[in-house]
């Protein structure tokens, strides 16, 4: 039977024999169900709900906050061909010059720049000074872009992720840990 929850919508409330317990779980849609064992009143199930309303809230949340995300990050289009070559020529037109503007204004130098296409990584940079960028990254917000360049420039510096790679880090991006994590919710085509 559904509930109709004056916060949650409707609640499903169903009877299972082999249930042990009262459960409560929320589904990847976002629906609420109560679970209560053969035996087990109705209200024992909407007394357990709510005891658990909090739970159920944040659990809520969690997940539109997931979706919220992923409706921002993934390609508005399908991936094919033709979507990645574009992605190459507007990453050829703009990384580049980006990379000459902050290298220039944090005083590094690097040798030659190189725009790749891999579900690996989203730059590298090698021992002789070369970069390469992802052409994912035209994907991102500019300041994402932005983080992704000064870290590679970092590394003609330090090429590992140790102390002192983040203290280098966080002198030319202060913001490098938030950023780092806002990046999570990206992932590579
Ligand atoms: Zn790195």
């Amino acid at each position: 039977m559904y509930l109709d929850d004056k916060e949650f919508g409707s609640v499903l409330l169903q009877r299972r024999a082999r249930s042990r317990y009262i459960r409560l779980r929320v589904t990847p849609k976002g629906e609420v169900v109560v679970t209560v064992p053969w035996l087990t009143p109705w209200k024992a199930g909407i007394a357990f709900l709510e005891s658990k309303r909090e739970w159920v809230r944040r659990t809520l949340e969690r997940q539109s906050r997931r979706q919220d995300a992923y409706a921002a990050t993934d390609p508005q289009e399908p991936v094919t061909d033709a979507y990645i070559a574009r992605l190459r020529a507007e990453a050829k037109r703009t990384l580049p010059p980006r990379l000459a503007e902050l290298a220039a204004r944090h005083g590094f130098v690097y040798n030659k720049v190189f725009i790749k296409h891999n579900r690996s990584n989203w730059g590298s940079c090698s021992t002789r000074g070369n970069i390469n960028l992802n052409l994912n990254i035209v994907r991102l917000p500019d300041r994402l872009r932005d983080y992704i360049l000064l870290h590679e420039l970092v590394h003609l510096r330090e090429m590992n992720h140790g102390p002192r790679f983040h203290a280098l880090l966080e002198e030319v991006c202060p913001d490098h840990r938030a950023l780092q994590r806002e990046m999570k919710g990206w992932r590579l085509v």
